[in-house]
């Protein structure tokens, strides 16, 4: 069963920027990636569905409910992780977490400590409890951030961006625990870097311009472009001679000179080698077709 269904979605800001066009997604349990560049419309569509703005069209049910109608029962069965998330200076984690569990309802104060408890040692911030949340690295912050969404046990997580400008090994920790959070709720993960959608989701849609571009699995999608994918190593000039015959869909600088990866359905040239699509080409693929080619 799909527990969440998004149908016709569509929201214009009052400036008249079309922020999305008639969003279709049916999502099941586990981790979603939506990928898109920015402004493509992805906090717009999170904010919808965490019931902070309101659609001028479209229908969204969550295992059968309206979203925009039921807001209370919504709720109460929602966690998010916005992607600016303030913190109040000075005052510790444990702390935090306990408001914020107040905030969600839990009002009883034993069943309260036993869940922020649980939340801090399952973030392994349980050490740091009685440190202040502004003094946290990215990684720790982010981490306390889905403790606080995960509070009062929500069947619907919403997370924005989460793994922009944090290192490596705090990105890596962070996807073990979305991972782990995914096995039976759904969780929406809105990013614009390809590999945490690579890494972590069974499920995907891009998004470009307020509308889903591309949606299935990723490696549905990867296995899609077999057979058209060329690359070559080139100079700068023959780059530009390049981009006026055939579809350049991404360059790449590896050492000191520039791959070319090109999308044809036969070898575009001489010299050109088939490779194997990674997620990354199946985006810059999609984004070529409507925008200017990445580099990356
Ligand atoms: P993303 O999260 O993918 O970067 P957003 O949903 O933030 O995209 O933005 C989608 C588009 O809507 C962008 O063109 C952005 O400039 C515009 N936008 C976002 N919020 C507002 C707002 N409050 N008023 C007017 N335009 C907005």
């Amino acid at each position: 069963m799909q527990r969440l269904k998004i149908e016709g979605l569509s929201k214009t800001y009052p400036n008249g920027t079309r922020a999305l066009d008639n969003v279709s997604l049916e999502i099941p349990i586990g981790m979603f990636g939506l990928l898109g560049p920015n402004g493509a419309g992805k906090s717009t569509f999170m904010r919808i569905l965490a019931t902070l703005a309101q659609p001028d069209s479209g229908r969204l049910t969550f295992e059968g409910y309206d979203i925009t109608r039921e807001t209370t029962w919504l709720r109460s069965r929602l966690g998010y992780l916005p992607q600016d998330f303030g913190v109040y200076p000075g005052v510790s984690a444990e702390r935090l977490l306990d408001h914020l569990a107040v905030l969600k309802g839990l009002t009883s104060k034993p069943d309260r400590r036993e869940q922020v408890n649980a939340l801090l040692q399952r973030t392994n911030l349980y050490q740091y409890r009685r440190q202040a949340v502004s003094t946290f690295s990215g990684g720790m912050r982010q981490r306390f951030g889905i403790a606080q969404a995960l509070l009062g046990n929500p069947q619907l997580v919403i997370v924005d961006e989460p793994t922009a400008g944090l290192d490596p090994a705090e990105r890596h920790r962070f996807h073990d625990l979305l991972s782990e959070i995914s096995e039976q709720i759904v969780v929406i993960l809105s990013t614009h870097i390809v590999e945490d959608v690579h890494d972590l989701c069974p499920q995907m849609a891009i998004l470009v311009a307020g509308r889903v571009v591309l949606e299935g699995k990723p490696e549905t999608l990867t296995h899609s472009l077999r057979g058209q994918l060329w690359r070559k190593t080139v100079t700068p000039e023959e780059l530009a001679e390049l981009q006026d015959v055939v579809h350049v869909i991404a360059t790449r600088r590896v050492a000191g000179r520039i791959q070319v990866h090109v999308l044809a359905g036969e070898r575009p040239g001489p010299g050109f080698e088939a490779f194997d699509a990674g997620l990354e080409d199946v985006y810059f693929a999609t984004l070529s077709g409507r925008r200017e080619v990445a580099s990356c």
